[in-house]
């Protein structure tokens, strides 16, 4: 298993994800058709190793992890009025009775947009291959829509108040298994932390998916995301591949000239992103983007102790945060258990509550037969 996480692969260019995306996903699907035979402990493993390996990633991946989280609630929060609408007007036989070309043109759309967003997504599609088959996508319109209601509706008697507390993953048997051994087994939190980014990681990615995807086959404008910016602090000494490995492994795959034009797209591809970072307020229940030309002033112990970056827009989010879980981790070692749960409690902006009208909240979340009641639970 040590020698699997010493494995790099070249995944195909986020960069070009946008400029010839039927090029890009077909080397995507290159590529998943060699990693088909990988199971989701080695997924789990080897990215639990590199987490291990760098002695102060850690402490970042935790809060990293906490943020996915935060961010997942607030996209599937942000989809259920979509989810709603659409369903309500029709998309469900409009995307089935669709000819499968034109499901294909606006998957690609989806896959290659949702890809762009961040690196983390980008990466991520490599351990939900099977997921996002184009031809499989294409052959099956059901798989989308089942997507986007269980993002937004679970079946399981979820109310939609406790996606404040954790959010909906999309059920996977696969995945699911592993999950559920690994609890059993008692998994060290490097595992722990692997196996919930990735998780956290394929609900986002699915999201970005059936959001881009049904948005262009509506003919609606395409959403933009700000790409949240965490600090990490730079170890040359710690990361499992060294920079002259990674140099040495895509000459060897690549060519040289080739090698010289992934690390050209990769340079490019790594500026666009900067272009785009923002900081981001650490309460989950905020996470607005810093716009403004000052920095969000940061949490002092907690820079001082551990050299974490804990930043936020206002005193009331810092307040608010204190109180829903901060107060227990701050200026300490964070531990898997004390990040796993976002916690929105307080201090919601009014555009980030209206979809939470408190009247309604605890109504029970359940495929509308009758879509303007539920619609107006979400307003
Ligand atoms: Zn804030
Ligand atoms: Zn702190």
């Amino acid at each position: 298993m040590a020698q699997y996480a010493q494995v790099p692969f070249l995944l195909p260019g986020m960069h070009t994800a946008l400029q010839d995306s039927v090029k890009w996903n077909s080397e995507w699907e290159k590529l998943t058709n060699q990693f088909k035979h990988v199971s989701p402990a080695q997924f789990v493993q080897s990215s639990a190793l590199q987490l291990a390996l760098e002695s102060d990633g850690m402490d970042t991946s935790m809060l990293q992890y906490q943020g996915f989280l935060g961010s997942l609630v607030a996209l599937e929060l942000a989809l259920a009025p979509d989810t709603v609408r659409y369903l309500s007007g029709g998309l469900q036989s409009k995307w089935t009775e669709a000819d499968p070309a034109v499901r294909e043109k606006h998957i690609l759309i989806g896959l290659s947009n949702a890809c762009s967003i961040a690196k983390n997504l980008h990466d991520a599609r490599i351990y939900c291959g099977r997921d996002f088959q184009l031809s499989r996508l294409r052959a099956n319109g059901e798989i989308v829509l089942e997507w986007l209601t269980s993002l937004v509706m679970p079946a399981n008697g979820r109310k939609y108040s406790d996606l404040l507390d954790a959010p909906n993953y999309i059920p996977d048997p696969v995945w699911d298994a592993y999950a559920e051994q690994q609890k059993q087994s008692g998994a060290s939190d490097s595992e722990k932390l692997a196996l919930g980014t990735i998780l956290v990681l394929r609900s986002k990615l699915i999201f970005h998916v059936v959001q881009y995807t049904l948005k262009s086959f509506m003919g609606e404008d395409l959403p933009t995301y700000n790409v949240p910016k965490f600090s990490k602090k730079r170890n040359p000494q710690s990361t499992v591949l060294q920079k002259s490995d990674i140099e040495a492994f895509t000459k060897m795959m690549l060519g040289k000239s080739g090698a010289k034009a992934y690390a050209k797209e990769n340079k490019a591809a790594w500026q666009d992103r900067q272009k785009d970072r923002k900081e981001h307020c650490t309460f989950v229940g905020c996470m607005k983007a810093n716009t403004g030309t000052e920095k969000y002033p940061r949490c002092k112990k907690c820079w001082e102790n551990m050299k974490r970056e804990v930043v936020y827009c206002s005193t009331q989010c810092q307040v608010a945060d204190w109180k829903s879980n901060h107060k227990q981790v701050c200026g300490k070692p964070l531990s898997f258990d004390s990040v796993s749960k976002p916690k929105l409690t307080h201090a919601r902006t009014p555009e980030e509550m209206a979809p939470i009208h408190a009247t309604e909240a605890d109504a029970p979340l359940t495929v509308p037969s009758t879509p303007t009641t539920v619609w107006r639970s979400y307003i």
